[in-house]
């Protein structure tokens, strides 16, 4: 961390006077489970509309003290992002492309009309805080065991004012917690429902930021999903009905006989996954053809049917790529009667593990 101290040194530490003693720490890293174990520090850094980003901080992980009155409580308007720290054979800890979320991060400020934080706010947060608590990111003990420090960086309206307009003061913090493998099964494809009844995003909403209120809205049709036995659901577009946008936390992509490799194009309802774009890169690499184009629930169907398509995989940061057995709507089952080894998916699976746990060698600069 040395090289990046000038970055972590804006950011002043209040050490935990509690720290988690080394052996429960230990015995939670073995079996870290997703979300429910978190670090001792977070990092801060407040904004107001009078003095802009000031009091950059690392302080004890801790409750919130909040007005009842804050502005996100009542109108949402909230931000946040998803990244993992690895850490490698030699100890050292690593983030995959933080800055692809340090710009997301600006593009859900804008249309939430929250300030933006610029990268070296944003990184600097992280590399603060893993400075600190670096002892939590997890060490894998084999090529297979896909542990890491889920980093969540969010930012929160937090003026007491009931009145219905942008919050002039604003706090932004980034807080983590231990993770094994997202789903349970690995590598083990998943089916996944098919919302034709809720939507996710509509033209013009905020289906492109990343904002508590889209997932807060997804959760019914997530219920629904569960109660078919998916673990994910699928949105379509909100005008037709008709083009296949993505899941609730993931983007999905079509493996064709061809070598095409399918995924939506991105537009104002569909999240821009980090995942997706370093997919599309390592696709190219692998002698696939990437189109990023509608793709329509017929298409689907019919080229489950003709064995056109022979993989149907969803990829993000939480689950890196998991491959896609069926898709489960009220009326049909949709199956790839084609494939099932989901080569594809795996090929590109294994090169962006290899990369992000540094079993092979960053040559594009992705790693911090
Ligand atoms: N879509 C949605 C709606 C998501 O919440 C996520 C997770 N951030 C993704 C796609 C995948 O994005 P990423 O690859 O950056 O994790």
């Amino acid at each position: 961390f040395l090289a990046d101290a000038f970055l972590a040194d804006a950011f002043q530490l209040v050490p935990s006077n509690q720290p988690t003693a080394d052996h429960v720490r230990d015995s939670i890293l073995q079996a870290p489970g997703f979300g429910t174990h978190f670090s001792d520090h977070m990092a801060y850094i407040r904004w107001t509309l009078r003095r802009g980003w000031h009091a950059h901080g690392v302080r004890p992980y801790g409750p919130l003290t909040l007005d009842p009155a804050a502005a996100v409580l009542h109108y949402g308007q909230e931000i946040f992002e998803g990244i993992k720290a690895y850490r490698h054979a030699d100890g050292s800890v690593w983030t995959f492309r933080p800055e692809k979320n340090a710009e997301r991060f600006r593009k859900s400020a804008r249309r939430l009309a929250l300030p933006e934080l610029s990268d070296d706010d944003f990184i600097g947060a992280l590399k603060a805080l893993l400075a600190q608590d670096h002892a939590w990111v997890p060490t894998p003990v084999d090529e297979s065991d896909e542990c890491s420090l889920y980093l969540r960086p969010f930012m929160i309206a937090s003026e007491a004012f009931l009145g219905v307009r942008p919050s002039h003061e604003v706090d932004f913090y980034v807080i983590a917690s231990p993770a094994a493998a997202y789903f349970k099964g690995g590598v083990e494809p998943v089916s996944i429902w098919l919302s034709r009844h809720y939507q996710r995003a509509a033209p013009g909403g905020t289906g492109f930021a990343k904002c508590g209120g889209n997932y807060a809205a997804s959760l019914a049709a997530q219920k629904q999903a569960e109660e078919q036995g998916c673990s994910q659901v699928a949105f379509l577009d909100a005008a037709e009905h008709r083009w296949i946008e993505e899941l609730g936390g993931m983007n999905l992509f079509f493996v064709f006989s061809d070598g095409r490799l399918v995924t939506p194009r991105l537009t104002d309802t569909i999240l821009e996954g980090v995942t997706r774009d370093s997919v599309l890169t390592l696709a190219r690499e692998d002698g696939l053809t990437p189109q990023e184009r509608p793709i329509s629930l017929d298409e689907w169907r019919e080229g489950a049917a003709s064995g056109d398509i022979t993989e149907v995989f969803a990829c993000g940061t939480a689950a890196v790529i998991t491959p896609v057995s069926e898709l489960v709507t009220e009326d049909e089952r949709i199956r790839l009667s084609a494939g099932g080894d989901n080569a594809v998916a795996k090929r590109l699976r294994k090169k962006l593990l290899d990369l992000q746990y540094g079993r092979c060698e960053d040559t594009r600069g992705w790693l911090t």
